[in-house]
């Protein structure tokens, strides 16, 4: 029996006829949306959160839920295996229309409209990568790594005059740590500097794999003060004479997301883009402090895209006269899939509930980063697997969740970064070298 790709997407709870009904009014424009609702929320947990986790969102929360989910049934399913084939960027449409939905600047209260728990941005980091992890990482950086940098670490004045742009999908930003000599011992191997003269600034350097680097508008880059070694935060314009930026050809995960080589010549930034609280890496840590539980939730969303597919293609081929999802080595296979996303989801979770409450460090945000990347990898390979030829084969989705899982795996901290923070806790000796 031949599966057409297309009708793979029909198990799927999402409602699109949602889109028709207005749940998408106002989405597109860039202009966050009012989200309250008094009616009752008609809402499904999915049917691979097999506790419901998802169902103790609050109403409000919920709505915005299936708000995100028709949006990206409607607008991003349909085109992401082309963008993901060419490599090619998300059209403006998308960037505007996840502005619209609020997605951009969630905890900050200058940007933000709707509940922040670090729960709720959890569920959609998930939402958006059951669906996609470029689309998901590119909420990551805008909203995160971009946005957390100036919230964390800049003035009042800084984030007043960049979040509201960057909320609005106006400015697309970027974040510029990574160098090429300088990848997982970023805290002290910086080698891009900034010189302060009067009241400018002068960044040279290179930087390397920096997500939408050569498509943003702003940059953050950090550089190391020549005159006290330590490392600051500077919010570059990428027009600046001296930014250059060249795109990473032929990778073959997250193709949609534009990775960059980033040289810096001379770059003249005034002091009033140096993010005003930035002194040292501690400042630059805490930003990659909020964003690390978020990577871990779109590596359980990464895998529920894999495992949905899996299930559909399971429930539909069929062999020795009967579908391979009636026999018993493919069940065993969904099984263990559904025990990894589920002990996963019940792990970031938590964590989250712990960065709500005040209560999250460093070693908690990395265990469950390397716990959920790696039961990531197991689950798509085993759901690749179901697949048998045609996992291979862009058409259905599987060898896509397969691939981004690999960068999903080393970005934000490989494996052995979050492992050492955490031996780290346990047993009081750092490791690192
Ligand atoms: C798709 C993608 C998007 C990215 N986006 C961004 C971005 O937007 N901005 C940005 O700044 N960066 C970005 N990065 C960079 C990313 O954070 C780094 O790739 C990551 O930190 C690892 O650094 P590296 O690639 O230089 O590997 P290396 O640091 O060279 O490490 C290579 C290997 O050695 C291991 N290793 C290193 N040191 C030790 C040690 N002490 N003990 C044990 N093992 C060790 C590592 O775990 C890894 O397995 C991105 C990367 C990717 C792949």
């Amino acid at each position: 029996m031949t599966i057409e790709p297309q009708t793979l997407a029909s198990h799927r709870d999402y409602a699109p006829e949602a889109a028709a009904a207005g749940v998408l009014a106002g989405v597109g424009t860039g202009t966050a949306v009012n989200t309250a609702t008094d009616t009752p929320v008609d809402f499904t947990p999915l049917t691979s959160d097999f506790f419901g986790y998802e169902d103790a969102l609050s109403d409000e929360e919920k709505h915005l839920i299936l708000r995100l989910r028709a949006f990206l049934e409607a607008e991003v399913r349909p085109i992401v295996n082309e963008l993901w084939a060419r490599a090619e960027f998300f059209p403006k449409s998308i960037v505007k229309g996840l502005a619209g939905l609020g997605l951009f600047g969630q905890p900050w209260p200058e940007t933000q409209d709707f509940p922040n728990t670090a729960v709720f941005r959890g569920w959609v980091a998930l939402e958006l990568a059951r669906i996609d992890a470029s689309v998901a990482t590119l909420v990551g950086m805008q909203n995160g790594l971009v946005m957390g940098s100036i919230a964390v670490a800049g003035s009042d004045e800084q984030r007043a005059e960049w979040l509201p742009k960057l909320a609005s999908g106006d400015l697309l930003g970027a974040f510029g740590l990574t160098e090429p000599l300088s990848g997982s011992d970023a805290a002290q191997g910086l080698r891009t500097t900034a010189t302060r003269t009067g009241d400018k600034w002068v960044i040279n350097g290179a930087k390397r794999w920096i997500g939408n680097g050569s498509i943003s508008d702003i940059t953050i880059i950090w550089a190391k003060d020549t005159a006290d070694g330590q490392v600051k935060g500077f919010i570059v314009e990428t027009s600046t004479p001296g930014y250059s930026a060249t795109r990473i050809e032929n990778k073959q995960a997250l193709r949609i997301v534009q990775n960059a080589d980033i040289t810096l010549t001379d770059v003249v930034v005034p002091e009033s883009q140096r993010l005003a609280k930035s002194k040292s890496f501690r400042e630059t840590a805490a930003v990659l402090r909020l964003t690390r539980a978020e990577v871990a939730w779109a590596a359980v969303g990464n895998s529920i895209g894999a495992y949905d597919a899996a299930v559909a293609y399971a429930n539909e081929r069929v062999q020795f006269g009967k579908t391979i999802g009636s026999h018993q080595l493919v069940q065993d296979l969904l099984a263990k899939s559904l025990g990894n996303i589920t002990a996963s989801i019940g792990m970031v979770t938590q964590v989250s509930h712990m960065l709500d409450q005040g209560l999250q460090r460093d070693e908690h945000s990395s265990l469950a980063k390397l716990y959920t990347t790696a039961r990531m990898r197991e689950t798509v390979a085993w759901c690749r697997e179901i697949f048998g030829g045609n996992g291979i084969v862009l058409d259905y989705d599987v060898i896509r969740f397969f691939a981004d899982s690999e960068a999903i795996y080393s970005y934000e901290g490989t494996r052995e970064m979050n492992t050492l923070i955490v031996g780290r806790a346990i047993t009081g000796t750092a490791a690192f070298v």
